[in-house]
């Protein structure tokens, strides 16, 4: 069975100029033709959907989201039962996947049973990128407190510390089947511990962690909010800085050197700042320095040429299925245009994923993960806020609305 889609016009997630009046042709869940309508020729028996007035692009990318956490605040991680979690993941998935989402990747803790529950269809959602965890003792992962008092679960034992234990334990996360490694380059604001200015590892640690990683073509993502963590991460030749808050000049020339993807989250360094209720006193402390500190450096750092992707980090409940929004934050702080902040969203956030040869732009022999969008967001991207503006093809299937 053959689709065709008019499109009025179309993006086709290389960050080229956008062409009106195409046509897409899908057979099954790939592309098999993309061009100007006078170009490409529609099979006779072919479906036709007509989106002459919409605005036809690629499943956006979201390379950060935690779809198993809907809050910052400590009490509601610790009265969560764990399978509370999972039902909670599969709405998130679901909305996710409606806001025009099509794929995602987890930054740490949806794991590939959840990956393959929706392959199986068990679960409706974007397609997902899992990675697991790594971190180390007194570092962000720890759940220390200044009491004294620590938090052990199940997540435990991916603390460690010295290159033969990392390298140990990056070999257990990857029996996890995990499509990237997790791990921290710097502290965070609402750990209880540590701070974004605080690098953690040595740079021979996340060495290993980089070494044993690709040995298996696993990525490795790197949160890392200031620049000596930064500049660590990509010394390291990590795959993505997530955050990447307060860099310096030199972190931008790194990041330039060695061709490494920046994703940015935005959208929760708002949120967080907004919503300081769920923030303990130190975390807020840490915030506000944080804010300080990143002003201006995310405008350089796209100024520069650095390669951003998109990533919102959504980790509070409503930022679930309101990952387009980092869309807006992109252009607004770093000055880019629409295009710009759409080609973060699909090409590059695909190869940010480590999946750029199969999703990210409407090309023939990609999956046709394919959003006919109600409006032009080239002249307004808050038009891809509103899902209900949004019809969803997920490998060439319409998503229930
Ligand atoms: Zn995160």
């Amino acid at each position: 069975m053959t689709l065709a889609i008019k499109a009025g016009l179309l993006i086709d997630g290389n960050g080229g100029e956008a062409l009106k009046n195409a046509i897409v042709l899908v057979e099954g869940e790939t592309i098999t033709a993309v061009g100007p309508a006078d170009k490409v020729a529609i099979p006779a028996d072919a479906e036709i959907i007509d989106a002459s007035g919409k605005t036809v692009m690629p499943g956006l990318i979201d390379c950060h989201v935690h779809m198993m956490i809907n809050s910052a605040a400590l009490e509601d991680h610790l009265f969560t039962p764990k399978a509370v979690t999972y039902y909670q993941a599969a709405e998130n998935l679901k909305r996710t996947l409606r806001a025009g989402f099509t794929t995602i990747r987890d930054a740490g803790e949806a794991d590939a049973g959840m990956r393959q529950s929706l392959e199986m269809g068990l679960i409706t959602g974007p397609r997902l990128v899992v990675s697991g965890k790594i971190g180390q003792t007194g570092g962000l992962m720890e759940l220390r407190y200044p009491s004294g008092s620590q938090i052990v679960n199940q997540e435990s034992w991916r603390i460690c510390d010295g290159v033969a234990d990392v390298r140990k334990t990056v070999r257990k996360v990857l029996r996890e089947e995990v499509d990237f490694v997790k791990t921290f380059a710097t502290g965070g604001v609402v750990a209880p511990q540590g701070s974004p200015f605080i690098p953690e590892w040595t740079l021979p640690e996340l060495q290993v962690m980089v070494e044993e990683a690709s040995r298996r073509g696993v990525g490795v993502m790197a949160h890392a909010e200031s620049a000596v963590g930064v500049k660590n991460a990509l010394r390291a030749g990590v795959t993505s800085i997530e955050h990447g808050y307060a860099l310096d000049q030199e972190a931008i020339d790194l990041f330039l050197e060695k061709d490494i993807f920046l994703v940015a989250t935005l959208h929760i360094s708002k949120v967080v700042a907004q919503r300081q209720a769920s923030l303990s006193e130190v975390s807020k402390r840490k915030k506000e320095q944080l804010l300080k500190a990143q002003a201006g450096w995310f405008r350089k750092a796209c100024q520069a040429g650095v390669k951003v992707a998109l990533g919102s980090d959504a980790f509070i409940a409503d930022m679930h299925g309101a990952n387009a929004v980092e869309l807006e934050l992109m252009m607004d702080t770093g000055g880019i245009s629409a295009m710009k902040a759409i080609t973060a969203g699909t090409k590059n956030a695909a190869e940010c994923c480590l999946l750029g040869d199969k999703i990210g732009t409407l090309e023939a022999g990609k999956a046709a993960d394919i959003l006919l969008v109600d409006g032009n967001p080239l002249d307004d991207i808050t038009v891809l806020q509103h899902p209900e503006r949004i019809r969803v093809y997920q490998a060439g299937i319409p998503v229930e609305e």
